[in-house]
């Protein structure tokens, strides 16, 4: 297998496809109200996403993570997972907010893509209206316990705000004990809407590690150079992961790249530059997929303005 290594050393193994920018859901800290969804025809075909990263993995890609807005809007989710799963991965898995995900599940349950990522910011029924905009906690619940019960390998992210949901992190920590269900608590970005410098609904990963081990003794997970979120198990058999972007970035070990709903390469998260590779040719996809690498910055880019859900979380 090919190695793709950048200029800092960094083994660049993982590729985000986001399939498209729209969403069913209004997140408070990602969809503006003012917003615009890209015109379904401008979003990379089925047959344009297959090619694209048939190519990557045949040249160091290997692992897959669809992503979006929401991806299971797509009509055609269920044909894209399918095609590639066929591709030799690693790992291969997508990212979702879990509403209507039932049937689908059922669809792509004997097919190689094994990882959810379910979003979930609170258990409360009518917080969880009041951040998502939609009164549907019941239906991601049936969703994520039924990835389970089907055997996905299954993560819940919870993106914390102080004075909103951060007084739900015991609460989260019996779910994950009781379930058996790693729960990782996501700091919030400074990305497209929370772009403010003093966002008062930050909290910071080392201030809810403090208040948790008030109760709890944490027990480091070991992880590896790569990972995003470092984690703790508990007592009652919680595992639980913070992602701290904004405290403690980790852009020293990212092995990422993305590829935008129209079909753009970009390097970091927090890059709005990159390179079209949609309709372009293998030989010129490879030179560019090079130069998307050199583009990769070893610092953490202190925010971006373009919204959350046209980059693809
Ligand atoms: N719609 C899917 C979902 O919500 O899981 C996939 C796309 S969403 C943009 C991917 C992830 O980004 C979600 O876990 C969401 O909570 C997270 N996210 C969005 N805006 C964020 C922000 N400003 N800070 C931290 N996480 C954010
Ligand atoms: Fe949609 Fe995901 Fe953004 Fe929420 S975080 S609005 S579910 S894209």
């Amino acid at each position: 297998m090919k190695k793709l290594i950048d200029k800092q050393g960094r083994h660049i193994h993982k590729l985000r496809i986001s399939l498209l920018d729209a969403c069913n859901f209004n997140c408070l800290y990602c969809m503006p109200e003012e917003r615009q969804f890209m015109p379904k025809k401008e979003l990379m075909s089925r047959e344009e996403i297959f090619r694209l990263a048939s190519i990557l993995v045949k040249n160091g890609i290997d692992e897959l993570r669809l992503t979006g807005g929401e991806p299971t809007l797509r009509s055609d989710f269920v044909e894209i997972v399918k095609d590639l799963s066929t591709l030799e991965t690693k790992k291969f898995g997508f990212t979702t907010n879990g509403r209507s995900l039932s049937k689908t599940l059922d669809e792509i349950k004997d097919t190689n893509c094994k990882y959810i990522n379910f979003s979930l910011d609170s258990l409360n029924q009518a917080l969880f209206k009041k951040i998502t905009g939609k009164d549907v906690l019941e239906d991601v619940l049936h969703a994520i316990f039924k990835a389970k019960e089907l055997g996905f390998q299954i993560k819940i992210n919870v993106v914390l705000m102080r004075g909103i949901n951060d007084h739900e992190v015991e609460d989260f920590i019996e779910f994950s004990g009781n379930h058996g269900i790693e729960v990782r608590f996501l700091e919030l970005m400074k990305i497209g809407v929370v772009n403010a410098k003093d966002n008062d609904q930050f909290i910071s990963a080392s201030e809810v590690i403090n208040q948790v081990q008030k109760n709890w003794q944490l027990n480091s997970v070991k992880r590896k150079i790569d990972d995003t979120s470092f984690n703790y198990v508990l007592e009652n058999g919680a595992n639980i992961g913070f992602i701290a972007s904004e405290s403690m970035p980790f852009c020293n070990g990212c092995s990422r790249l993305r590829i935008g709903p129209k079909g753009t390469l970009r390097p970091c998260l927090m890059m709005n530059e990159g390179y079209k590779i949609a309709g372009v040719g293998e030989e010129e996809v490879l030179e560019l997929l090079h130069r998307v690498m050199d583009m990769k910055p070893t610092d953490r880019i202190e925010n971006i303005e373009q919204p959350m859900y046209q980059i693809g979380g």
